[in-house]
């Protein structure tokens, strides 16, 4: 068994927005050369999310919108006493950072409308990307 990891950095442009990164993972897949296997993608970030969903700029959006219902911003939340960005913890926590997929012969076991789209809470800002597979 064989482990590979890689790190991309990379920033964002707005205060909130949703990133499709699928073609860098995928590619840091095939540079691995593991076959059969595990994918790990972590966003070691506690104020932006990791999904798999459709690349359509109205679902994009509606990604952000229901987001803000869920947590407004300004919203009155104890960690804006020292930070202004409470509501971009909450939805990083309750969405996740991190996403575990197989590698079965080379490719990415996923759902047709599964890209890997990273959100933005609180940027613009540079962001890291953490690539881990393993497998043979
Ligand atoms: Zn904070």
């Amino acid at each position: 068994m064989r482990i590979w990891s890689k790190e991309l950095t990379f920033s964002t442009k707005r205060h909130r927005e949703v990133l499709d990164i699928t073609g860098e993972v995928l590619a840091a897949v095939r540079d691995s050369g593991i076959e059969n296997g595990i994918l790990l993608v972590q966003l070691p970030h506690a104020t932006a999310a990791l999904v798999l969903n459709e690349v359509e700029s109205g679902l994009m959006q509606d990604l952000l919108d229901k987001l803000e219902d869920f947590a407004p911003m300004r919203g009155g939340y104890h960690h804006d006493r020292i930070d202004d960005n409470a509501h971009a913890h909450l939805k990083s926590a309750f969405i996740g950072s991190s996403r575990v997929l197989p590698i079965v012969e080379g490719r990415v076991v996923r759902g047709t409308w599964q890209n890997f789209l990273v959100i933005e809470e609180d940027g613009p800002r540079t962001r890291r990307l953490v690539i881990f597979v393993m497998g043979e």
